[in-house]
């Protein structure tokens, strides 16, 4: 994909308070919703679509939200549940890349590129992460697909709610032209009059201005000028990191040989695997968790040489940190985790020392995976081995299966 340079997805969740209300009230559905305090002095936070063809808006006093739109409904703020749904979407974002910037609650940057490979062209990467967050919130999102932050940011607003809008690289400059420079990043009250007065009304006369023109501006000319022309380099800043990914399995019948061991460490080893490659992580420290059949939980962890993304180096890996355990079990519990998780900063960057092989083997699996869903595939030796598995491919012989991914805030 020569023609995006980059490929950055803003995702903004429609009218979140009142959608969030309308959700858990059905009462609440079809109809004009107010989210904000109960006080004529108090600002709208949210306004339901419903309620915005009377002219409603948010940071609109209540009192001449109601004299607009009488009959619309007011509730009070639920902050709790509205950051509960909120983690939901960071996290399902988070499924699409480790590279996710929340600039609020309900509004995210994802730094989709190099990602094509998995979830198809721009389009498609738009709409997967429309249909994903729907299916985690039952929620609407827009989303803008552009080669840089900004022209997201201002396609992702272009055709809500719902909307999905994309930006290729090339025609950032044309489509951002005939936009009022209200649209501008940093354009806000007082500097759209000033525009106006020099005679710029919208981005493509900020694009062709005289540079002497906006010098008039200050240092925001050559910002405006920037974004004008769709440059704008700032990258996406990873706002949440995942700090491992582990896969854990209790057991319906205790194991103890060394075979059997391995058989779920293998299949923990394949999930964890795949789920970096997704989200194109490599983790430099692997885990392993043994639970006794008498409750006791042991582990042992150590650092890898160099990092990996691959089922079967953590195997490996996991295979050589059992002979560390001096427990002879019998075990309930069989778990690994990754962790020392960075994102994976390039195709090349692994190249140098794996087995091709296996990498080859495991994209495609991916693939197939990712066509198809689960239960497509599975290894020879799962279906000869000892568990029980079902004719939809989900095997039985496990009480829990647990596949967890410990999180961190902050950059
Ligand atoms: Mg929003």
């Amino acid at each position: 994909m020569n023609d995006w340079p980059r490929i950055v997805v803003h995702a903004d969740m429609d009218a979140f308070y009142a959608a969030v209300e309308q959700l858990d009230d059905p009462g609440l559905r079809g109809k004009p919703v107010l989210v904000g305090p109960k006080s004529a002095r108090g600002v709208v936070l949210t306004a339901s679509y419903e309620a915005r063809p009377y002219g409603v808006s948010s940071a609109m006093p209540v009192g001449e939200a109601l004299r607009r739109c009488p009959q619309a409904i007011i509730v009070g703020p639920r902050f709790d549940r509205y950051q509960e749904i909120s983690s939901r979407v960071m996290d399902t974002l988070g499924d699409f890349s480790p590279r996710v910037e929340a600039l609020s609650m309900d509004e995210a940057f994802v730094d989709m590129t190099g990602a094509d490979r998995l979830f198809g062209t721009p389009g498609e990467m738009g709409l997967k992460i429309k249909q994903a967050v729907r299916e985690a919130t039952r929620l609407d999102i827009s989303v803008g697909v552009a080669s840089t932050k900004y022209v997201a940011k201002v396609a992702s607003d272009h055709d809500k709610p719902d909307g999905l809008t994309v930006v290729p690289a090339d025609q950032a400059r044309a489509w951002l032209a005939p936009l009022p420079v209200s649209r501008l990043w940093g354009a806000g009250r007082k500097t759209v009059p000033r525009l106006h007065a020099l005679g710029l009304s919208t981005i493509g006369d900020v694009a062709t201005a005289d540079p002497v023109v906006l010098r008039r501006l200050g240092s925001l000319g050559a910002h405006f000028h920037a974004l004008a022309n769709a440059r704008d380099p700032r990258p996406v800043q990873r706002t949440r990191v995942a700090k491992s990914i582990g896969s854990d399995r209790t057991l319906v019948a205790d194991v103890q040989t060394r075979d059997d061991i391995e058989l779920h460490l293998r299949r923990a080893a394949d999930r964890i695997g795949r789920r970096l490659r997704a989200k194109r992580y490599v983790a430099s420290g692997v885990r392993v968790r043994l639970k006794t059949h008498r409750f006791r939980m042991l582990t042992r962890q150590r650092k890898l040489r160099r990092p990996v993304d691959l089922g079967v180096e953590l195997l490996v890996a996991g295979r050589s940190l059992l002979d560390e355990f001096a427990d002879p079990g019998p075990f309930r519990l069989v778990g690994m985790a990754a962790f020392d998780l960075v994102a994976r900063e390039g195709d090349r960057q692994l190249d140098l020392f794996e087995d091709h092989a296996a990498r080859e083997l495991e994209t495609t699996v991916d693939e197939l995976l990712q066509r198809f869903g689960r239960g497509v595939l599975m290894r020879a030796r799962d279906l000869a081995g000892s568990g029980t598995v079902a004719n939809d491919g989900v095997n039985l012989d496990y009480l829990d299966d647990r596949d967890d991914e410990a999180r961190q805030a902050g950059r």
